[in-house]
């Protein structure tokens, strides 16, 4: 295939070309893109050096089978119909088109068959959202879905470059410049900006991707979502009451065979999900399962994955992975 990456020298993009070596994705032609203050760096990809360029508007104009966009929301808002237009199939990692009609917002686990239905953008769900969808996926099918509770801890790499500074230089005295207060010490329960109802942007994305990767747009969730103190890897609290009742240990084994999902749960041994287990690799851990004794058919969980892998370049691959050979 021929890939083009726009915004190649970010944390994701970086990310998009260790995961296209590693999983051996056939590429015929490689385009890196980011902003004028990077062309001309240039980068080792499986031992060939390629030379970064300045993402213009006829930066498309050649074929290009998939563009994997990481760019931030204004660059694809701009760029992705320009790309789409001349025949390119963008994956986008920002939240640019994901509840646009007609974009198929994609965890290739849970819903792959909707990615074939696109005008030319396909969307990778927020980051947060992806970890939790292959759990909810499973709840859903065997037990059904009435309500669900979010409650995050999210790791400062999901601000890119400047949040890890923020993390870095706060731990040398110095004042943030990213976040609102200092990220270290503190848990900031703020993502993205406030909305006139009281929620955060993050939080209603969420919502809103749960609800559209799951196709049941009614379902109640309710999201409160943190920065924490954490270099890498995203952690989740999910509470989720179930239609059906369930048996613990059978829901458990369900959790653990779902494919990309790894049940850690061994509380006898101190064994549960941690962000620094995470980090590096692509799987979803999914631990400290128990019922939720406060309502009748209530389930807690514990699901961490790493936000820049399974959270944003695995996943987008995954999605380019579905069209080889097509
Ligand atoms: P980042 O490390 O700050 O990287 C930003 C990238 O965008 C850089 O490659 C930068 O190029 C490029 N860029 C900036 N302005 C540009 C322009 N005018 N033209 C072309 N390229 C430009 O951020 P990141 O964490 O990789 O995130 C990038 C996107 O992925 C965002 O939309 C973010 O919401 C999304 N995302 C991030 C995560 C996460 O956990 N970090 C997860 C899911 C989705 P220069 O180096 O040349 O400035």
């Amino acid at each position: 295939m021929r890939i083009a990456i726009v915004g190649a020298t970010g944390l994701v993009g970086r990310t998009f070309l260790k995961v296209l070596e590693e999983r051996d994705f056939e590429i015929t032609e490689l385009y890196l893109f980011a902003s004028k203050r990077s062309a001309g760096n240039k980068v080792i990809f499986k031992n060939k050096e390629y030379t970064m360029e300045e993402l213009t508007e006829s930066s498309f104009d050649r074929n290009i089978d998939i563009a994997l966009f990481s760019a931030g929301g204004d660059i694809s808002k701009k760029f992705a119909p320009i790309a789409a237009e001349k025949g390119v199939l963008v994956v986008d990692n920002s939240s640019a088109w994901r509840m646009e009609s007609g974009v198929p917002l994609v965890v290739p686990e849970v819903n792959p068959e909707t990615a074939f239905k696109n005008s030319g953008i396909i969307a990778n769900p927020n980051c947060s959202t992806i970890q939790c969808m292959l759990p909810l996926k499973v709840l859903e099918e065997k037990y059904g879905l009435k309500r669900v509770i979010y409650s995050t801890y999210q790791a400062v790499s999901g601000s890119g470059h400047k949040g890890i500074e923020d993390l870095e230089n706060g731990l040398r005295g110095e004042e943030p410049k990213t976040y609102p207060h200092p990220i270290v010490n503190n848990c900031l329960p703020h993502i993205d900006k406030f909305l006139e109802n009281g929620y955060t942007k993050e939080e209603i994305k969420m919502i809103d991707e749960t609800r559209k990767i799951l196709g049941i747009p009614d379902l109640p969730v309710t999201a409160t979502c943190v920065r924490v103190p954490v270099m890498n890897s995203y952690s989740v609290s999910i509470t989720a009451e179930l239609e059906r009742d369930f048996d613990l240990e059978e829901l458990k084994e369900a959790l653990g065979n779902f494919a990309g999902m790894v049940l850690v749960d061994d509380v006898n041994s101190n064994e549960y999900p941690l962000a620094s287990d995470a980090t590096g690799q692509d799987k979803v851990l999914v631990g400290r399962v128990r019922r939720d004794f406060s309502t009748e058919k209530g389930i807690n969980l514990w699901v961490v994955a790493d936000n820049i892998r399974k959270g944003a370049a695995t996943n987008a691959v995954q999605i380019a992975e579905l069209f080889r050979g097509i």
